[in-house]
């Protein structure tokens, strides 16, 4: 199955000039849902042995857990500031105007575990690049980085070189 095709594109939003890759009609269809999980199952797959997969809010939740169910592995949640409800280390991250903060509970990963981290899409890489300091803060190991949608024009990889990046579909 072409995924692409399944994806919506939506010109000007959130604002003029961005063109925002709509991952819902994916979502929505059965059999493109089986298909987006099972290739980057595959993909993950390729990277080895690992202890757990990271998602950050909100998309990275939508495809990290079920990729982790599938795999037999546990999940860990990276939320914007002040939604974790027990103790957090955090990392500043910028936006387009000034910086908020991303956090991830003190215990989620144990020293020396190894870890694949999750997201829809991979733009700029500024949040994978955050998420990337936490997992390291509390010593784990990223063996891997797997995405559903790359935006290869914005050259996101380069932010991440030195780390195994799969993504299933690229603009
Ligand atoms: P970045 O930190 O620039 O790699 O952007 C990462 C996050 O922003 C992704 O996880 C997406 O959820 C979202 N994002 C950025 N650009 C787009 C886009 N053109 N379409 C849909 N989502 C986007």
């Amino acid at each position: 199955m072409d995924l692409k095709t399944k994806l919506r594109e939506v010109p000007n939003f959130p604002k003029e000039g961005i063109n925002f890759i709509d991952i819902t009609t994916v979502l929505q269809d059965a059999e493109a849902l089986k298909e987006c999980i099972d290739v980057m199952k595959a993909k993950i797959e390729s990277f080895g042995d690992y202890d757990l997969i990271v998602g950050p809010e909100s998309r990275g939740f939508i495809f990290g857990t079920p990729l982790a169910y599938a795999m037999g592995k546990g999940f860990v949640p990276i939320r914007k500031k002040g939604k974790l409800p027990y103790k957090t280390i955090s990392v500043e991250y910028e936006l387009e105007y000034g910086t908020d903060m991303l956090e991830m509970h003190i215990d989620a990963i144990k020293k020396g575990q190894k870890v694949v981290i999750v997201d829809d899409l991979l733009a700029t890489g500024g949040t994978t690049k955050s998420n990337i300091k936490l997992v390291e803060q509390l010593g784990g190991e990223v063996v891997g980085i797997a995405y559903f949608v790359e935006l290869s024009f914005l050259n996101g990889r380069d932010k991440l070189k030195g780390y195994n990046v799969e993504s299933i579909v690229s603009y």
